[in-house]
């Protein structure tokens, strides 16, 4: 993944935006998600901000072994 498409910049490059957090899987059981922290190599939910940008926070699930982007969701766009 070297470019990331801001929901107000369009597709922007990924220096541009600044990685916070991954997410639990969505239906993993709560145990794995607290203490095992198992994400799936081929699906993972992150928090970033275009931090270089309109500072939009947004959460991105993406598959990390081909870096394709499978949705994202504006958060906000407080800093
Ligand atoms: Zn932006």
């Amino acid at each position: 993944m070297t470019v990331l498409s801001c929901p107000f910049c369009g597709v922007r490059e990924l220096s541009e935006f600044e990685f916070h957090k991954t997410l639990p899987n969505a239906g993993d059981d709560p145990l794995s998600a607290t203490y095992f922290r198992i994400n799936r190599v081929d699906d993972s939910q992150e928090y970033w901000q275009h931090v270089r940008g309109c500072r939009a926070w947004l959460q991105v699930r993406r598959n990390p072994s081909t870096g394709q982007v499978l949705e994202m969701i504006l958060l906000g766009t407080r800093t």
